[in-house]
This record gives C-alpha cells, structure tokens and sequence, in this order.
C-alpha cells in the first residue's frame, strides 16, 4: 500500500503505511511536493514536520519518502549565499515563483552551472584518506576553499586535474582495492549528524574581537559557545554585526529565526551592506546568512538550525576558524515548543517540550576548537554566538535558564544602560565567562604578564562600586570616606573611560589586545597614584579633578601611531599632576 496523509494538525502531518522509512528521512507531502522531515515513528506511523505552509493538505494525500535524512550541499558558492532554513537559495526561489514563495518549489542549493577554477594540491599516486586537502577553490576574494576528501573514505590518486568545473564534475578518481570512487566539488551531509573531528583542545585561546568590555572583561574562547539575551533596544544588533565585522574569524554563518517578517529583512538588508574592515570587502565575501523568513512556518527554524551549524562544521574542517551566530534561538524553542504540542508529548516547564535542553546542548555541542580529520593536522574552531530573547527580559523563563546551563560565556545586556547610552550595554556585575582560567596563561603570555591581575582589579573596583552605590543610595555620598570616594571616581573611569565603547567612532570601533592593555594600567594607575597621595593627605577632590584626567578619557580615540608617545606623555603629566597636589596638601 501506498503512503498517504492519516491528519493534519497545522506543520505536523501523520502519515499512514509508511513501511521502509527512516526517523529523520525527508520525505514529499502531497502532489505539491512540500519538503518535509520524519520526527516520529511508530510501526507504519511517521510524524512529520513540515517546512511548509500545509494549508489545503487533507487525509489522503500521497506521501513519498525520499530514503535520505535532510542533508545540506558543501562546495564552493555557500559564501555569499542566502539561504532558507532547508537550504534554498532565496534568491533563485523568489525569482522562480515570481515574489512570493511558493511551496514544494526546489531549487538546488548550489548553482549547477557555474565553473569554478579548481587547483589541485596532490598528485596522482598520492594516498588519501578522509579530510585531506586535495586542491581549493578561490570560492570568494577573500576565502580560498578547500577541497576535501570526504569522512570515510581512503584510497590512491587515480586521477586528478587543474581546469574549471562545474560543482557536479569529476576533478579527480580515488581508487581503493575495490571501487573508483569520483570526486567532485559538491558533497552532501545529514545535517542533523556531527561532522567527525580527530580531536577537540582544550578552550585556551580567547576569540579576539576587539570589543573592550568582552575581550578584557568576558572573553569567548575560539570554538566556546556564548549567549546573549536581547531586550529591544539593548544593542543586540549592534553587538552582533561587531562580532561579524571584528572577531577574529575567517568565515561567519548567520541564523536568522526572526519572529515578524521585518526583523529578518533587517538583516537580509544590513549584512551585504557591511564591510569587511581588514579587507574593505563586502562581509558577505565570508559570510553565509540562513534566514526564515515570514512565508515559511516556523518548524523551518528547527531545521535552519541544524543546516546553518553544518555548514559552519564544514569551513571549520578547512582550517578555519568559524563564527556561528543564531538570532534568536528563543524562537526556535519556541518552534519546538508548537511541534512539541502538536505530538501530544509531555510538557515541561511553560509548556516546552523535557528536552528543550538537551536540543540545545547538542547544538551548542557543535561548538570547539578542534583538529580536522586528515594528515597534515590542521586546526579549526567554531565558535557558537546564541541570542536569547526571554519576554520583557525575564532571564529566569526556561529557554534563557536552559542555555546558560550550557554556555561558558554570558554577555547580559541590559536595557538599563543603554537608556543611560552606556554602551555595549553588557552588565559587568551579572555577565561571566567561564573560560578565564583556561584562558589566563594566553593573556599573560601573549599581551602581559599581569593582564589577569589587572583584569581582576577592575572587576574587584566595578563590585565594590556597586556596593558603594547602595550605601550612598541610603545614606548619601557625604557618609562615604574619602578613600571611598576615591574608588567609586576610579570605578567611573573604567565605565566612561574603558568599557564605553562606540562602535561607531572610526577608532575606538576595535581595540587591539595591547591598547586594551595600556587602557587598563592607564585607569588604575591613576586609582593608585591618588591612593597613594590620599595617604599622604592630598586633598580628595583636588585628585579627582586632575586635568590630566580628560586626556585619559581620550584615549579610546588615539590611533595606533599617536598612542605611544601620548601614553607617555600622560604617565608623565599624571605623575606631575599628583605631585602637585601633593605638594599642596602637604602645605595645607
Ligand atoms: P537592538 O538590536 O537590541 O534592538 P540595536 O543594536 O539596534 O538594539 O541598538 C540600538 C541603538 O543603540 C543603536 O541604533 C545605536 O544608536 C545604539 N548602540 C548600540 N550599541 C552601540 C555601541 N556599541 N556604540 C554606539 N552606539 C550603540
């Protein structure tokens, strides 16, 4: 017998006598042909999620399976690309169906015509096994891609050859004892399944992105997996594109699972528009975007999700090191939560479904810095960026509680700060990041040796101002002691003069790790200078109003060739500045 359609319950279809499908086959609803994916299977009974809107579907149906689990294609053209959450290039689809969406539409996700110039990098003979390189690809300006042999597979160079190929023809044979296996461009992968790695290291290098308050303050690791909640108006977006431009990665895939049609948009229009700073390239030349956007029902988050990590997995085996961003995986919980409902499976807390948090776990699983499979050993990273969206900023709702069960990173904006314009609005008394120890020995080595501890003292300031803070709420600044005073003025300086970054300003937009550096020992050199003076009973307030104290401020906006001479120049005015007052204190 046939498959056919059992019921419909809004994007869940049961189908019926389906004898020889597989949980997670994608299998064709209807003569419309809409895409979708077994999530369940009971004796000839499939659940199946579909990608499509599934209006005019009714009992009867046929349904078809195709045999094969949802897979993405990986070649040279992902770059650039934008694509829904299975994969279809929004672009050709849109052309094809004349604006709107239309359903069952199929469009490959890499472009069969185009010819890609292909070198190779070994030799007939050669012997190759799974993930070594065999030639690249010069897929964008920026990006040379790399040709890999697939996980899997091992044999001897039978054939191989320079020239321009399309993503479906031979560039080269691989034969084993038995078989004579083609090569090409393309390769598919389930996505649903890991990419196999030799090994993961450990999180010790930090993912540099030149934004002060994350690097010094709440750095990631290259491969760590990060959250961060976005109550509107908080500066997501405007931490997000920093990320894309500055972080220290080669290629960026970006998750869009926006709830209204116009989020989505926003994206679709802002990124292209965005440069590359180091290259001045558009930041799609490393970039691929996965939007759902409004015409496609929200179990397509579920997928976008597994196609976007995939395709991230992939770039990390080349050697590169890969930023993921998902915005926001609220709404792909919440796409979990309705496939959940319609199941009929157990509710957990608010009506997600019990395993909310192992799903997520096992996205943000994904994540790390690892050595690829292959000879030579080449290390890749992926470094997972989640955004939350808990409603009216509620961290305690449970997809924001279940992700920080997971995340080692915490960047907690907070709507406060950016109404008081302080931005990156990241809360330094309620962020964290858990990589700091393992990170420590490559901040002391690689900046300075007491970059933890400066770290540490700032932090210790920015605690106990807010300690301070509540005393002068209840009691009023005249209560507080002078030495007190001190510290909050210091506390101040590294808000204003340190954290505050703007993203728009052509300098203080990125700070090397260096000029962090001198940032910090600037702001506490001052705290200990005045200490020391305040001891020697110098007048508090003359302290806090030094002049030299405006330049320090100013800083942030010195390029890389004035910084050192006026860094040298400001130790020297600070110290003759404090003498004075000294001086006069003494007098006094
Ligand atoms: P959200 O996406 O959270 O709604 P946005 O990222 O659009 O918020 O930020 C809102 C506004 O805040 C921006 O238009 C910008 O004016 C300001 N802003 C946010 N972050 C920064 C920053 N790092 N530097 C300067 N301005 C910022």
């Amino acid at each position: 017998m046939s498959a056919v359609i059992k019921k419909v319950a809004g994007p869940l279809v049961v189908a019926q006598d389906m004898s020889g499908a597989n949980m997670f086959d994608v299998v064709r609803v209807s003569d419309t042909r809409l895409i979708g994916e077994i999530i369940e299977l009971h004796d000839e009974l499939a659940s199946i999620q579909v990608y499509e809107e599934t209006g005019g579907l009714a009992p009867g149906m046929p349904v078809e399976t195709t045999g094969v689990p949802l897979s993405v294609e990986l070649g040279p053209g992902l770059l650039k690309s934008i694509y829904d959450g299975i994969q279809r290039p929004l672009e050709a689809i849109k052309q094809m169906s004349g604006g709107r969406l239309q359903r069952g539409i199929e469009a490959p996700s890499l472009d069969r015509q185009k010819k890609w110039r292909f070198v190779p990098s070994v030799k007939e003979g050669d012997v190759v096994t799974g993930g070594d390189i065999i030639g690249a690809v010069q897929e964008t300006e920026l990006v040379s891609h790399k040709i890999m042999i697939p996980p899997n597979m091992s044999g001897s160079v039978k054939s191989i050859a320079e020239g321009d190929y399309t993503v479906e023809e031979t560039v080269g044979v691989i034969a084993t004892e038995s078989e004579e296996t083609d090569i090409t461009l393309l390769q598919k992968w389930p996505v649903r399944r890991e990419r196999p790695v030799a090994r993961k290291l450990n999180p010790t290098v930090p993912l540099v992105t030149g934004q002060r308050v994350i690097d010094a303050l709440f750095p990631v690791a290259k491969g760590g997996t990060a959250a961060v909640p976005g109550p509107f108006g908080s500066g997501k977006t405007v931490v997000q594109h920093q990320l894309a431009k500055w972080a220290d990665v080669d290629i960026v895939v970006y998750i869009g699972c926006g709830e209204r049609g116009n989020e989505m948009t926003d994206v679709l229009l802002e990124f292209p528009e965005l440069k590359d700073p180091k290259s001045g390239k558009s930041l799609m030349e490393r970039t691929v975007l996965i939007a759902n956007t409004s015409d496609m029902p929200v179990a397509a988050r579920e997928a976008s999700v597994y196609t976007g990590v995939t395709i991230a997995e992939y770039y990390r085996d080349m050697g590169y090191s890969v930023a993921l961003m998902a915005d926001s995986t609220s709404r792909w919980a919440e796409a979990m939560r309705e496939m959940s409902g319609r199941l009929e499976e157990m509710p957990g807390e608010e009506g997600y479904p019990a395993y909310l948090g192992s799903r997520l776990a096992q996205f943000y699983e994904r994540a790390g810095r690892v050595i690829a499979i292959g000879k030579d050993g080449r290390e890749g990273a992926l470094s997972i960026i989640g955004a939350v969206s808990p409603s009216g900023g509620d961290i305690s709702e449970p997809v924001t509680q279940a992700t920080l069960r997971i995340v080692k990173v915490f960047w907690s904006l907070d709507s406060q700060l950016a109404y008081a314009r302080h931005f990156p609005a990241v809360n330094w008394l309620t962020s964290y990041s858990l990589y700091l120890s393992d990170m420590e020995n490559w901040f002391n080595d690689n900046v300075k040796q007491d970059w933890m501890r400066k770290r540490a003292r700032i932090m210790l300031l920015l605690q106990e101002e807010s300690e301070l803070d509540e005393i002068v709420r209840l009691v009023g600044i005249d209560a507080l002691s002078p030495p007190d005073r001190l510290k909050l003025e210091a506390a101040r300086s590294i808000r204003e003069d340190f954290l505050h970054q703007d993203a728009f300003h052509e300098v203080d937009t990125y700070t090397s790790l260096e000029k962090q550096y001198a940032m910090m020992s600037l702001v506490l050199n001052f705290y200990e200078m005045a200490q020391n003076a305040l001891d020697d009973g110098a007048d508090m307030d003359a302290l806090v109003s030094l002049p030299v104290r405006e330049q320090i401020g100013r800083v942030k906006y010195l390029a890389g060739d004035e910084l050192e001479p006026q860094l040298e120049a400001i130790n020297r005015r600070l110290a003759a500045e404090i003498g004075e007052v000294k001086e006069k204190g003494g007098a006094n």
